[in-house]
């Protein structure tokens, strides 16, 4: 099966799709995360993305399309399905997908769309801590997700920092780009009768018994 995570930055999609990739064997695909593996390694990809991401925009479709698509081909080729979040962003990302997919003789199962008040937004971003060698992602204060040691990586012991667009500024500028260039992919898949609405508010567990159950209403299996 193919999934997709629709919603605000800060929703906590990539929290959930750890959790459920691993419960469904899915690859779970998260294009944000990608893209900054690809700035640590200074790659030509990183280089073109890395203003544009600390702005808070968007990277252009071509680009993101292209990594995203090399990654579920491998994907495929190990016989899994993937669970994109952060993918597509755009219309126009959403319509290649299609493409790609079909071309693959494959399609999207479910589109989630994480419900997210702002201020449960602002107060998410504005905790999270991140790895800057290995990117793992911390939470100042969300018990789950807080490091074992006061601002080091659990997995390879280097210090945290804070994105830099998680500061104030562009989380407010991030959540404008959603709404005009993201929100739309609502009423695109809700009219594919694939969408399904998420209340993003709950606590970790509550979500992830929500969406299972979800699965199990829709017959989703590996
Ligand atoms: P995220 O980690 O999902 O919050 O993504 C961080 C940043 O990476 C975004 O604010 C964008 O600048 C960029 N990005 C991630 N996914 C996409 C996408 N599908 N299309 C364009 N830009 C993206």
């Amino acid at each position: 099966m193919n999934v997709v995570f629709i919603g605000p930055p800060g929703a906590g999609k990539g929290t959930h799709a750890t959790i459920l990739s691993e419960k469904y064997s899915l690859v779970p695909l998260a294009a944000g995360d990608i893209l900054r593996q690809h700035i640590r390694n200074k790659t030509e990809l990183g280089r073109k993305a890395k203003d544009v991401i600390e702005k808070g925009e968007l990277v252009s479709d071509d680009l993101v399309n292209s990594i995203i698509f090399h990654e579920i081909e491998a994907a495929f080729l190990q016989k899994k399905g993937v669970l994109l979040d952060g993918f597509p962003r755009t219309i126009g990302q959403a319509e290649a997908l299609d493409k790609f997919l079909t071309g693959h003789r494959s399609a999207l199962d479910a589109v989630l769309n994480f419900d997210t008040s702002e201020d449960m937004i602002i107060a998410r971003l504005s905790g999270r801590r991140v790895c800057a060698n290995c990117g793992a992602n911390y939470h100042l204060r969300n018990p789950l997700l807080r490091p074992k040691k006061e601002g080091l990586c659990d997995k390879c012991g280097q210090p945290l920092t804070q994105r830099k667009d998680d500061q104030p500024e562009t989380i407010r500028h991030r959540l404008e780009t959603y709404q005009k260039e993201t929100a739309p992919l609502i009423g695109y898949y809700r009219r594919k009768n694939i969408l399904y609405d998420l209340h993003g508010d709950y606590d970790v567990n509550e979500f992830q018994d929500e969406i299972q159950t979800l699965f199990e209403k829709l017959k989703l299996t590996v």
